[in-house]
This record gives C-alpha cells, structure tokens and sequence, in this order.
C-alpha cells in the first residue's frame, strides 16, 4: 500500500490540508476582468507559439481564444509586438540569505532577514517570476511572506516554503557551523534516523511545501526522511553528490538539486522513477567566475567544473530526466536577475535544449516540479492567471526576457510598464466603526 497522502485527495477538492496548497485565499474579487488582445501567446503547452486573446476572471484564466465583446468592466491589455507567457518560476532561491560582509548579528537578526526577503521579491517580480521556491530560509520568514503574498499585503512572487534545510552534522550549509554562525536559522542538523524524521515533522509543522535534505546522510537517514515527507504528502528535493545521489534515489527522493558528480547509474534510476533534476547551474557560473573555485565547504569535496557541469545536465538530457529553473542566487547575486536566470535558460540550451524547450524548463516542467503542474505552469482554462507580457520573441531570442513589460499574478496587474504597480492603500472609514 503506498503511504502518501496526496493518492487519497483530488486536486480539485478545496479541503483544508491539502499538500499541495494554493497559497491564496478565497477570491473576493471575482468581478476583476482582463483581456490581452494582439499579441503572440507561449502557452507553454507544447513549446509552440500561436495567436491568442486570454481573457482573465477572478484570479483564473477563462479563456485563451477569447472572440466578441469583452464582459463589463474589463481591462483590455494590448499586447501588440510582445509574446505572453505563462509566469515563470524559480526552483531554488534562499529569500533570506545574508549579504557578504554583514555582521553576524545582523546575518541572524529576523527582522533584517524579513527585509532582505522582501526587497528580493521585488527583483523577482519584476525579472516575470511568478513562483519561487524557497529551499531554506531563517525560520518562519518565508511561511509568512507566503501568506502576506497570497492576501496581497506585500509584492512579491508565491512562496513555496521548504522551511529550513535538514542536513547531518556538519553537512552542506552546516559546516563549522557554531550558534553564532550566520547559517544559523536557517539550517536543521540532524542524526540518526529517528531525529531525520523529526526535522521533516517540524518543517511540516511550520506549513512546509516541500522538504529540503542536503548531504551528508546515512542510507538509514534519508530513508526515514523519504518515507516520513511521503507520508506527509511533501515531496523532497536534495542537495547532493557522488554517492549520496544514489542514496537519495534509492530512498525515493523527488528531485536532485544542483549539476554535481554522478553516476551514470543515477541518471538511468532518475530518468526510470520520474526523478528530476533542478541543475542551478548559474550559482556555480558565479563561484568558478569570482572565487576560482569552492573553499571553507567539506560539502563541496570533489573536483568540478562550469564545463562538467554542463555535461551532467547532457547526460541528464540523453537520459530523458525532467529539468527545471532554479538559480540559487545567494549573498547578494539576486542584483544579477533578470540576468542571472536568463543566463540559466541559455546554459539549458548550450546542453541541447532549444529555446522552446528552455521556457518550457521555465513554466511546465517547472510547475510539475513543483507538484502545481494542476494549477500553474501553461496558459490553459481554468489555470490560474499568473502570466507575463514580454516585449519581443524570447521563443527566438532568450534575451527577449529582459523586456518584461507587464506581470499578472492571479489575474491581477502586479508590474506594469516594467516596475511594480503598487495601488493605493484600501482605507476603513471611520464611519464604518460601530
Ligand atoms: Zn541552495
């Protein structure tokens, strides 16, 4: 009998604990109304590109070849010159993260970590990504920008919460790592089977998406971490190299996070068992740029290079593995975007991938990565209205990305001309008051 909760839900049932959590709230504004007429349409379907007029209801799409009158009250966009796109979706960022040189208290400090976050989210928004996933942040920050998100009490894209990064003492992000670290926070360090399943249950606790496990581990260890976050209903993406790959796919993990060694075993059990991989290879761009390489890391043990790393993602490719965006953009590298996760999409392709398929990387594969393939990912009926107005053909020219001109997030205007459209606050009247 399989154990996971997600084979007794239909998607579709609104019940309180579904794992998969839309993180939005009912929709109390289901008279807002928008029509984008004129413009090329990257459903994401299929990676073709076709016309199209997308009409918007609430915060879901309603239709994609919208003819005739548009109902009372809609906001007609004209896309002319642009290609409308699905939002796209970023896999592996860190919100919270500290800059380089800042003080350890401040590294720590909640409240800065909260700022960072939201001065982040802004540079995603405006980059079109709609979606992010957040592979480890400090404690209950990224849970409640999920939530002030979803009631649009801030801008920013939809969080997807790992909670905090659960790795063997000492291992990947908690190497060295003493109470007054900057990582602290931010990482769990556990041992022994018994306490892997605990660390799972307390990310799960706090409302996680998804669990996030790094090496290194025990086979005893991510065993009991697989079978706890499955049981949950939580998939779980894994940092990990060499070795430590093949354990994680034998345990069952859902994606491999990173381009690191592996055999050629693993990919063939990856590609078998509908594992996928989320290759961030742009971080790695970064560090072999600016630092020659990686220091003070006992996770990072292995020799590595940018042109290696392409290759796994070939040999991933060949395999037949599904790949998805992700850019790690830690420190203070989330000032490169929308750059950074262009750069990304043009390293999926220097591995083969055509520019269809880049995007597709982007949105759909992305959003299946994400377990929200159901509600995200393509321009479809009844998908929710997350979309992108970009001015150009980014399907022939990737750069085209960089000219984001609009941004809808459940079916609302989020970016408009380019910056954030922040609409004036909803005052309570006084007269109001009983
Ligand atoms: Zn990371």
């Amino acid at each position: 009998m399989v154990c996971d909760r997600r084979t007794w839900l239909d998607p579709d049932t609104p019940v309180s604990d579904d794992p998969r959590r839309v993180p939005i709230p009912p929709d109390g504004d289901e008279g807002r109304a928008l029509l984008l007429r004129g413009g090329r349409v990257f459903d994401g379907v299929d990676g073709e590109v076709r016309e199209g007029a997308i009409l918007t209801w609430g915060r879901e799409i309603a239709d994609v070849n919208f003819s005739g009158d548009p109902p009372p009250g809609t906001e007609v966009v004209d896309v002319q010159g642009a290609t409308v796109l699905p939002g796209l979706i970023d896999l592996h960022t860190h919100l919270t993260y500290h800059e380089p040189h800042v003080p350890v208290e401040r590294a720590q400090c909640i409240a800065d970590a909260t700022l960072r976050a939201l001065e982040r989210m802004r540079f995603f928004l405006e980059s079109g990504i709609t979606s992010v996933r957040d592979a480890g942040s400090h404690r209950a920050v990224p849970f409640r920008l999920k939530e002030w998100v979803a009631q649009d009490r801030v801008p920013g894209p939809r969080v997807f919460p790992a909670g905090q990064l659960i790795t063997g003492t000492g291992g990947h992000g908690a190497e060295g790592l003493s109470p007054l670290a900057p990582a602290h926070g931010k990482i769990r360090e556990a041992s022994g089977p018994h306490d892997w399943r605990e660390a799972v249950r307390e990310q799960f606790k706090m409302g996680a998406d998804v669990i996030k496990v790094a090496s290194h581990f025990s086979k005893e260890e991510i065993d009991a971490a697989v079978d706890e976050a499955h049981t949950l209903g939580l998939r779980v993406m894994c940092d990990a190299e060499t070795f430590y790959i093949d354990r994680a796919v034998r345990a069952g993990v859902d994606v491999i996070e990173h381009p690191l060694p592996r055999t050629d075993e693993a990919i063939e059990l990856m590609a078998s068992r509908d594992i996928s991989a989320v290759p961030t290879l742009i971080p790695y761009l970064i560090i072999f740029r600016r630092l020659g390489g990686y220091f003070h890391s006992t996770s990072r043990r292995f020799s590595f290079s940018a042109e290696d790393n392409l290759e796994v993602v070939r040999r991933m490719r060949r395999a037949g593995v599904r790949m998805g965006i992700g850019t790690d953009l830690v420190m203070d590298w989330f000032r490169m975007l929308p750059d950074a996760y262009i750069t990304e999409l043009e390293q999926f392709a220097c591995a083969g991938f055509s520019r269809g398929e880049a995007l597709l990387a982007a949105t759909r594969h992305s959003a299946e990565i994400l377990d929200m393939d159901h509600r995200l990912g393509t321009i479809e009926a009844g998908k929710l209205a997350d979309l992108i107005v970009v001015t150009g053909e980014p399907d022939r020219n990737l750069r085209d990305l960089a000219q984001i001109d609009t941004v809808i997030r459940d079916g609302r205007i989020v970016i408009r001309d380019g910056s954030l459209e922040e609409p004036r606050h909803q005052a309570v009247h006084m007269d109001d008051l009983q």
